[in-house]
């Protein structure tokens, strides 16, 4: 089994659940007591968080290619980076490696696909809905990316760093989320990309009109499909 090297931290509440999905899928792939062999290198999310809103891409990208060489120089056979928005700065960290770094974006694609959704709607924080670092890997694939109005993008991003990042799960807070994902699909859209892995915390399949396809499990997928080489 190949080894997975997780950047985590951004939140932990999701890289919890990345570390939970892929012990879950490698005992369902390979028996009861087998689980995934792995290492994750969880900074910490202030620094981030505060490189981000002020525009300070490039101190944020150097936290994380210190946590991908450091997952390299531990034995990983490749880096996983838990959070849709700082893969921003994922060709910096890419270039920093010789091992894979598994984008997030490229599961969520094959996963729309597959069921022939090709107009989706992406929820994540205000910069994977507003730039084009994640949308862009989605539109080369073949889809057509919708994204909230402006009022609704606020909402949604307020949510995912004043709760869901802190562990707050708030039944209004859902509601709002399934209005904008009624919104969306009044206007076109087959189904939702969670583009941010806190999201799925919030909103499970059968709270939603329309298929999720929440970014932390399909990555949590991936990483696995690579580790026993499906
Ligand atoms: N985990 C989130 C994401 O997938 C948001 C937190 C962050 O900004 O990294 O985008």
């Amino acid at each position: 089994m190949r080894t997975i090297g997780l950047i985590g931290g951004m939140s932990w509440e999701s890289s919890a659940e990345y570390y939970r999905l892929i012990n879950q899928q490698v005992r369902d792939h390979l028996g009861p007591l087998r689980s995934a062999q792995m290492l994750m290198y969880s900074v910490d999310f202030g620094p981030v968080e505060q490189a981000q809103h002020t525009g300070r891409w490039d101190d944020a990208a150097a936290i994380l290619v210190k946590a991908a060489r450091s997952l390299e120089a531990g034995g990983a056979d490749c880096v996983v980076l838990c959070t849709n928005t700082m893969h921003k700065v994922a060709k910096q960290i890419q270039a920093a490696i010789s091992i894979p770094f598994l984008h997030i974006a490229e599961p969520a694609a094959r996963a729309a696909l597959a069921i022939d959704a090709r107009t989706v709607g992406l929820l994540g924080t205000a910069f994977t809905m507003e730039q084009d670092f994640l949308k862009q890997r989605l539109i080369a694939q073949g889809l057509t990316v919708l994204v909230p109005d402006e009022r609704e993008r606020q909402d949604v991003h307020r949510i995912i760093y004043d709760e869901l990042c802190v562990g707050v799960i708030s039944e209004e807070s859902r509601q709002i989320y399934l209005r904008v994902i009624d919104s969306l699909a009044a206007r076109g859209a087959q189904a939702i990309i969670l583009g941010c892995t806190e999201i799925g915390l919030l909103i499970q399949p059968e709270h939603s009109s329309l298929p999720l396809l929440d970014t932390t499990g399909l990555h949590a997928q991936s990483a696995v499909a690579f580790a026993l080489d499906d």
